[in-house]
């Protein structure tokens, strides 16, 4: 059904300009829709009214069992390297695209549901999500956000009042998410697998259009697409490994043609450093640890590549070596945004790369938890050096690394204790530890939602320290083994 008075309007530009990468589809009915969670400052951002989303008729929106004004939802169609094998036709198998609106910012954004039922992509999958999970995607993204790293967002999560069977049966819940787009680069595959050319072509032309359109005055528009996004994705993880995000399970149908992160799943924070770091239940060989993320991209990236080649040139051969060199670049430009990264988490205007690179091979040996260690070097940098020292064993090592990088910090004309004050602008206090989301969500599945709240005001301002909060910046003592699950 169609409401009358809809609390939200949408576009369909996916929809009017991509006919073949979709299926017109409705979201499954939700028995008894409640919402558990809106996003008031994002609905802002929206221009919607936070007030009518709360209403019968936003929640219905939001639950996916009314189909606001103007939308045409649709299930995407996309393919996908999942741990290196491709599979032909993933697609949204429990999603849909309900179409896009225009924020006070003048961006275009997608509103998508997740969990709203099976589709003609959801293979031997049920179409549905559970409440812990799609509180998890809310959570994390928020996170994300407020750390400054580009990330879609959950605007809301509403259980359906349906039971899904999963090891146990657990509550079902949508996602109300909201994206820059969801083009992936499985979407490519996907399109170009199809061997219409038309398609391809319309799909990399709206591409351009929607997310780099300075790439449209290139010579080659389409090569020019892939260097767009091959920097863009350079940029975004070497945030997450600023940040000590694992993403866990980097597909190429979860890699996004903007660049925001997408698809949190068994996704987590480091306690230790440590690259070796894998969360994800099935990734068992590793693809996608915490230092291997670079790599993972770069792979995906070269995926994006091949399926542009015919873009790039009539004759795809001919191709190859320019589009081989985008790829390539992606190490240099990775490595410029993390050195960048560092350099500003340690507080250095000038160019000290062997300085930075030498923390990471000593934290990389001694495993501090990440995120206090960061965080307490601008008290070294203020003179107290026992926040610090205090999460590592070899003190004597970390202390003549400190020396040297006091050396640098003093030698710049930054004043000492400006930089402190900037490092605390950079290097988060708080997180989403990953005790604390599983303590939050076990108890909002529980019924009881409030520590889901309060985790989501605590990561939602992460850089200035609260008191009373003093729990949300510790480690977990037991962090060993943690593990994530995916596909849940
Ligand atoms: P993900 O691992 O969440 O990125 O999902 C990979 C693919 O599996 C996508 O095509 C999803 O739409 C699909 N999928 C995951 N869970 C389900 C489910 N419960 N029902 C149908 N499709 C699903
Ligand atoms: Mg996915």
């Amino acid at each position: 059904m169609t409401v009358a008075a809809s609390p939200v309007t949408l576009d369909d530009w996916f929809v009017r300009d991509l006919g073949g990468l979709y299926q017109p589809w409705q979201a499954a009915p939700a028995p008894s829709p409640e919402l558990v969670a809106l996003n008031d400052e994002l609905a802002g951002e929206l221009g919607l009214d936070a007030e009518d989303l709360r209403k019968p008729e936003g929640v219905a929106v939001l639950a996916g069992t009314a189909v606001p004004a103007g939308a045409t939802p649709v299930a995407m169609a996309y393919a996908g390297h999942q741990f290196g094998n491709y599979s032909p036709r993933l697609g949204d198998g429990r999603a849909l695209l309900l179409g896009e609106l225009t924020d006070t910012a003048g961006r275009r954004r997608d509103l998508h549901l997740k969990g709203s039922g099976r589709t003609p992509f959801a293979r031997g999958g049920d179409g549905l999500a559970t409440l812990g999970p799609m509180l998890r995607e809310y959570v994390v993204g928020e996170a994300m956000h407020a750390l400054g790293i580009p990330t879609t967002r959950a605007l809301a999560v509403a259980t359906t009042g349906e039971r899904v069977m999963r090891e146990r049966p657990l509550l079902g819940a949508v996602l109300a998410r909201v994206a820059s787009s969801h083009l992936r680069v499985g979407t490519f595959q996907y399109a170009a697998a199809t061997g219409d050319a038309d398609l391809l072509r319309r799909l990399t032309e709206h591409a351009i259009a929607r997310h780099h359109p300075q790439a449209a005055e290139a010579e080659k528009p389409a090569l020019a697409l892939l260097e767009a996004v091959v920097e863009a994705q350079a940029a975004l993880v070497a945030q997450w490994m600023d940040v000590g995000f694992v993403h866990g399970v980097m597909n190429t149908d979860n890699m996004t043609i903007s660049g925001e992160t997408i698809d949190y799943g068994p996704c987590a924070f480091l306690d230790a450093y440590d690259p070796a770091t894998v969360f994800s239940s099935i990734d068992h060989g590793g693809r996608y640890a915490f230092g291997n993320q670079p790599q993972a991209a770069q792979w995906n990236l070269a995926r994006f590549a091949e399926s542009l080649l015919t873009q790039i040139e009539d004759d795809p051969e001919a191709a190859i070596p320019a589009a081989t060199d985008v790829v390539s670049s992606f190490a240099e430009r990775f490595g410029r945004h993390r050195s960048a990264g560092l350099h500003a988490k340690l507080g250095l205007t000038g160019e000290h790369r062997e300085l930075a690179e030498e923390l990471v091979t000593l934290m990389a040996d001694q495993k501090p938890d990440h995120t206090r260690f960061f965080r307490g070097l601008s008290a070294a940098a203020r003179g107290d050096t026992s926040p610090v020292l205090d999460l590592v064993v070899d003190r004597d090592a970390v202390d003549a690394w400190l020396s040297r990088w006091r050396t640098a910090l003093e030698s710049q004309e930054r004043p000492v204790a400006e930089s402190a004050d900037a490092m605390d602008r950079v290097n988060p206090v708080y997180i989403p530890r990953n005790h604390h989301v599983e303590a939050a969500l076990d108890a909002a599945v529980a019924g009881d939602h409030a520590p889901f709240h309060q985790l989501v005001d605590v990561v939602s301002r992460p850089y200035e320290e609260r008191p009373g909060l003093e729990d949300y910046a510790k480690g977990d003592p037991s962090a060993t083994g943690y593990t994530t699950y995916c596909g849940t």
